[in-house]
């Protein structure tokens, strides 16, 4: 029996979980799932609504990792419990990497890909589009594996937890490779807006960064050449002579390095490093999704009614994801221009910002992350292959046993969460 996690890591949502068990082997955990009645699976803990809350507890952690390389260096086999950080040392002890990282390592796998966590780049898809199989304990304790190209595989990757236990994820790997990175600041708005694609396309992988302020921000590019040329100035914005946080003013002591020094994939992809504390713990994220093509326009609705969720920010980034062809990903056949906010911890003032946001991007087929925070319920119903994820969901988990009422009423549109 394990500590019963109380609260996700930004202490923003409060779990209900009365007991968690930590199984030692896959064979236990089968056990445990075919003798329970209702369970959820803890990743990092790092969502921000009810998306892991439940009754009992499952966490992986104590159960071997057993890292794998195979098919000739092209994939490796982890237990989905082992975070992102984790896997990039072992990764390097092979010289080996995976395409993209999100902003902190500090994540487990099979948690990021439940709620299609990502990365920036146009050429990126989100990390769940990385994995090549996976390992789940469905809801009768038998052990399911899927491999990409097997009926339903699509449908299991973006997982929502709904479907079962993952205990093991097999992920593409690629040589390792290295990046470089600077941070242009001062970028104006109408810079941004008239030149979107050709800022996000500079990189391998692009974050602007805004406070929603007069000026849009600071531009985060991250290049794969070791001889990049940095200009001084990018559409205007200008390049800074010293590293910097995020977030405007905190210490930047935390932040991966920048000006420019090539460096290791794991290094230079997220925005945190693996040692510190990420980001400044007391907040919430919500993030919105909008298909590419109406990236700029979407940007301009929000600025029309910023003074309703300006003063509530710490930082909102803008980053791309390349489309995919995973069900319940906000990628799902469409190219998409990300719109993330960092808010102050203050639940209801954040519910009320987030809905003024809603309505600004409804015209423009917004989908919201499915870790972070939003109002909108009934949402898979707005996603083409839901049909689809109900059916698989009908056939891996007949009783319900991984499911709980942010599931019921945010995806499903039933009852309230
Ligand atoms: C500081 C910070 C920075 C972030 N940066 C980014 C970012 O850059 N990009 C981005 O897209 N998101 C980002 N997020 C959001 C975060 O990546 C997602 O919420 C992600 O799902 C968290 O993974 P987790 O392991 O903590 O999952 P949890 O919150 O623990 O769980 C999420 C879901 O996965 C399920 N789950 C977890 N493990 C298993 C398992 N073994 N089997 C079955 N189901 C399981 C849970 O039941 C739940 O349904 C950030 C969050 C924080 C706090």
């Amino acid at each position: 029996m394990r500590q019963i996690p109380a609260a996700n890591w930004a202490e923003s949502y409060h779990y209900s979980f009365r007991e968690c068990l930590s199984p030692t082997s896959v064979d236990e955990l089968c056990g445990i799932v075919a003798r329970s009645g209702s369970l959820k699976a803890v990743g990092s803990g790092h969502s921000f609504n009810g998306i892991a809350d439940g009754s009992t507890a499952i966490r992986l952690t104590d159960m071997p990792a057993n890292p794998v390389v195979e098919s000739n260096g092209t994939e490796v086999s982890v237990g989905g419990h082992w975070t992102y950080g984790d896997l990039a040392q072992f990764l390097h002890g092979q010289r080996l990497a995976i395409h993209n990282l999100a902003s902190l390592p500090h994540i487990s796998i099979a948690g990021a890909i439940a709620t299609a966590t990502h990365g920036s780049g146009d050429g990126n898809g989100n990390l769940a589009t990385a994995v090549s199989a996976l390992e789940f304990v469905a809801a009768d304790g038998s052990l399911v594996k899927v491999r990409r190209g097997e009926p339903g595989f699509d449908g299991m990757v973006v997982h929502l937890g709904a479907l079962g236990i993952v205990t093991r994820v097999s992920l593409e790997v690629r040589p390792e490779f290295g990046i470089a990175q600077s941070v242009y600041e001062d970028l104006a708005w109408d810079q941004l807006l008239a030149n979107l694609d050709q800022i996000m396309a500079a990189g391998y992988s692009v974050s602007v960064f805004t406070q929603w302020a007069e000026k849009a921000g600071a531009i985060w590019l991250k290049r794969t050449a070791s001889d990049a040329d940095w200009p001084a100035e990018l559409h205007g914005a200008v390049r800074a002579t010293v590293n910097r946080h995020p977030i405007i003013g905190l210490d930047a002591g935390n932040s991966t390095e920048q000006l420019g020094r090539y460096g290791r994939w794991s290094d230079r992809l997220p925005h945190f490093k693996m040692g510190f504390t990420p980001s400044s713990g007391a907040e919430i994220q919500s993030e919105f999704h909008v298909p590419r093509q109406h990236g700029a326009a979407a940007i301009e609705a929000l600025l029309k009614i910023r003074e309703r969720f300006a003063p509530l920010i710490q930082a909102g980034e803008f980053r791309t994801v390349a489309a995919d062809t995973l069900w319940l990903s906000p990628q799902y056949q469409r190219d998409t221009l990300s719109m993330h906010f960092t808010w102050q911890r203050d639940q209801d003032a954040v519910n009320e910002a987030v809905r003024h946001i809603e309505e600004a991007l409804q015209a423009f087929d917004a989908l919201p992350h499915w870790g972070k925070v939003f109002n909108e319920r009934g949402i898979g119903a707005r996603y083409e292959k839901f049909g689809d994820f109900v059916n698989l969901r009908n056939r891996m988990d007949p009783e319900r046993k991984f499911s709980n009422p942010w599931l019921d009423a945010v995806v499903f549109g039933a009852g309230e969460a």
